[in-house]
C-alpha cells in the first residue's frame, strides 16, 4: 500500500499539520490501494502562504524561463508516462492501455500544447491604429486554487496547472480526494523539473474542508475548478465574498444528433463513445437523438455494440471498459438505471447488478435504453455510467430543440454526410463544442460550456486569458 500522507508545499514534502488518514480504494477489486491525510486549514493556509510568497518574483520571471521549465517538465513527463498511467489506472478503475494513452496523454498533449499557445501569445499588443499610445498588458492573476476532479485526472490538472505556470501565477492545486495519486505524482514531476519554491503547492483534501478553505480564502484571487455542477454552485457562493475570480468546468448530459444519412460508422462510434471511461466523462455523448428511418436499425447496433463490450479489471489489458470510480458512484448509477425502467424507457442492453461473474469491484453493465422521453430522468440527469438514452426525431427542427432542451450545454454531437444541414445545426447547438462525424477537437481548441456546463474556457488562448488580468494603459511611449 502507498503512503502519500505528504503534502507539496514551497518546494518540500511535508506531513499535514493534524494527521486525517483517508484510505484512497482501488475500483477494481474494492481494496484499499493508498492512503493520504485531508488537510486542515493551518495546511491550506500554509500553502496559500508560499503560493503568496512566490507570486512578486514568479509573476516577473522572463516569459522564455517559464516556458523552458515547463520544456523540462513535459520532458519529465513524457519519460515517466507509464507509471503515470498506472497510478490513475489504480486509483480511479481505467484500463491500463487506455490509462497510459488516453488518460495520461491527455496531459503530455496539454503541456505541449500549451507551450505552443504561450510562445504565440502577445503579452503587451496595441489598442489599435486609432490610439497609438495605448497598450494592453496581459498579467497574472495572482494566487489561484485549482480544484479538480478525478474521471480524467491528469486532463484537467494540467490545463490548469500548465497556463497558471506560463503566465506567472502561482498555485495550490487540490485533486479530488478519490484519485490523488496522479497529481502526488505530478507534484513529483513539477519537484523535478525545478520551478522555484511556493511556485506550485499540493494539498490533498475533500470539498467541505481543503475545498472550502481554498474557494473562500482571503488570500487566493481565483478559483479555478472542473467538476459536477453543485459543488460549482458552491464554489461561486464561497468565492462571492472575496469577489475571486472563479473559472468553472462542470457537468454535461450531450446529444449526438443521428440522421439517416449518416455514415456507416456512426451509431458504433456514438454508442463507443458513450460507454468510453466507463461513461465517465463530462462530454460523453449519453443522449443519442436518431431520425426516425434510422430508428430500429440503431437500436439494433446500440444493443450489438454493448453485447460485444467487455467489462474487466483496470489492471487487465485489452480494450475493455473497467469499473465505475467508487461505490457511491455504482449506487447511483444503479438508482438511475432502475429509474430509467420504472419510468417506462425499453431495456435494451445491461441493467441494474453487476455484470456476469464479478461479484466484487464497481463494475456497471453497459447499459442502452430505447424510447427514451425528453421528460425522463434518464434524459435529464448526468449518469456518469457506461448508460445511453436513445431517442427518435423526426425533423431537424426537432432534433435541435430536444439537443437544447437540458440546463447543461458542453459538447454536442452531429452525424450527417450533408455537409450543409451540419452547419447549420452546429449553429443551433447551444453548447460550448459541437463535435461532428467523429472529427477530434484540434489542438489548441477552447474547452468549456454554455449554462450550467460553467463559464470556463480551458486550452489555447483562452487557457491563457483565463489566468490573467487585462491591464489598460495610456501614454504608453514606444
Ligand atoms: P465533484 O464536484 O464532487 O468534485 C470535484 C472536486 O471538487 C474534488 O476535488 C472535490 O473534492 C471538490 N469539491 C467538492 N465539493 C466542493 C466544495 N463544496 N467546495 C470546494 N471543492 C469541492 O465532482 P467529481 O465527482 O470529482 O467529478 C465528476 C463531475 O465533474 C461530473 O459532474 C463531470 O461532468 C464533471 N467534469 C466536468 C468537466 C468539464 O471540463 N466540464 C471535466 C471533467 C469532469
Amino acid at each position: 500500500m502507498l503512503d502519500r500522507r505528504n503534502f507539496y508545499i514551497n518546494g518540500e514534502w511535508v506531513g499535514p499539520s493534524e494527521p486525517n488518514d483517508f484510505d484512497v480504494i482501488n475500483p477494481s477489486t474494492e481494496e484499499v490501494c493508498a492512503v493520504i491525510s485531508l488537510g486542515s486549514q493551518a495546511d491550506t493556509d500554509a500553502a496559500v502562504t508560499a503560493a503568496r510568497n512566490a507570486f512578486p518574483a514568479w509573476s516577473v520571471t522572463p516569459q522564455e524561463e517559464r516556458i523552458a521549465l515547463l520544456e523540462k517538465l513535459l520532458e519529465i513527463y513524457v519519460a515517466r508516462n507509464n507509471e503515470m498511467g498506472e497510478a490513475i489506472s489504480m486509483e480511479m478503475g481505467a484500463p491500463i492501455n487506455m490509462a497510459c494513452t488516453a488518460q495520461s496523454g491527455a496531459g503530455s498533449w496539454h503541456i505541449e500544447n500549451m507551450i505552443a499557445a504561450l510562445k504565440d501569445f502577445q503579452f503587451e499588443r496595441p489598442l489599435g491604429d486609432h490610439a497609438p499610445d495605448n497598450t494592453i498588458l496581459y498579467e497574472p492573476v495572482g494566487v489561484t486554487a485549482l480544484i479538480t476532479p478525478w474521471n480524467w485526472p491528469m486532463n484537467q490538472v494540467t490545463l490548469k496547472v500548465v497556463p497558471a505556470l506560463g503566465v506567472g501565477c502561482t498555485m495550490v492545486l487540490k485533486p479530488s480526494e478519490v484519485a490523488p495519486l496522479s497529481s502526488a505524482l505530478f507534484a513529483e514531476m513539477i519537484d523535478e523539473a525545478g520551478f522555484p519554491a511556493g511556485v506550485f503547492n499540493m494539498v490533498n483534501g475533500d470539498g467541505v474542508g481543503v475545498g472550502t478553505q481554498l474557494s473562500g480564502h482571503p488570500d487566493v484571487d481565483m478559483v479555478s475548478f472542473t467538476g459536477s455542477t453543485r459543488a460549482g454552485v458552491a464554489i461561486t457562493k464561497n468565492a462571492a465574498d472575496s469577489v475571486k475570480r472563479v473559472a468553472l468546468e462542470l457537468g454535461g448530459k450531450g446529444a449526438n444528433i443521428v440522421f439517416a444519412d449518416a455514415d456507416e460508422k456512426a451509431v458504433t462510434r456514438g454508442v463507443r463513445h458513450c460507454f468510453a471511461n466507463s461513461g465517465q466523462s463530462c462530454n460523453a455523448p449519453t443522449r443519442m437523438l436518431v431520425e426516425r428511418p434510422l430508428y430500429d436499425q440503431a437500436v439494433q447496433t446500440a444493443q450489438e455494440v454493448a453485447a460485444k463490450t467487455a467489462v474487466a479489471n483496470a489492471a487487465d489489458e485489452g480494450r475493455h471498459i473497467g469499473p465505475v470510480v467508487n461505490e457511491t458512484q455504482w449506487n447511483k448509477i444503479q438508482g438511475l438505471i432502475a429509474t430509467g425502467e420504472s419510468e417506462g424507457a425499453r431495456l435494451v442492453a445491461g441493467g441494474t447488478g453487476r455484470p456476469e461473474g464479478m461479484d466484487k469491484g464497481f463494475y456497471v453493465k453497459p447499459t442502452v435504453f430505447a424510447d427514451v422521453t425528453t421528460t425522463m430522468t434518464i434524459a435529464n440527469e448526468e449518469i456518469f455510467g457506461p448508460v445511453l438514452s436513445i431517442m427518435p426525431f423526426d425533423t431537424e427542427e426537432e432534433a435541435v430543440r430536444i439537443a437544447n432542451d437540458t440546463p447543461y450545454g458542453l459538447t454536442n454531437y452531429v452525424q450527417t454526410t450533408d455537409p450543409e444541414k451540419a452547419r447549420r445545426v452546429a449553429r443551433q447547438l447551444r453548447s460550448g463544442m459541437v463535435e461532428m462525424n467523429g472529427k477530434a477537437r484540434g489542438a489548441g481548441a477552447p474547452f468549456g460550456g454554455y449554462g450550467q456546463s460553467g463559464n470556463g474556457r480551458e486550452g489555447g488562448h483562452w487557457g491563457i486569458e483565463e489566468f490573467c488580468e487585462v491591464k489598460s494603459v495610456s501614454g504608453w511611449e514606444d
